[in-house]
């Protein structure tokens, strides 16, 4: 069984860990029906949204 060699250092591995604990922005699509920001492989849904997935209505908005 492999065996680490060396004891790895505090601040390698917090510095390993920190890669993985970044805040990184959100990805957004724009919806195809009004053109809005939204998640993607989610129903547009939100201030403004149309409540549409895959240009079908999925949501009831309210209006
Ligand atoms: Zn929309």
């Amino acid at each position: 069984m492999a065996v680490p060699k060396k004891r790895m250092s505090r601040s390698r591995t917090r510095r390993r860990k920190a890669e993985a604990m970044k805040m990184r922005p959100v990805r957004t699509g724009r919806c195809s029906r009004c053109g809005g920001p939204k998640l993607p492989h989610r129903a547009c849904t939100g201030p403004g949204g149309c409540g549409t997935y895959r240009n079908r209505q999925v949501v009831e908005t309210v209006s």
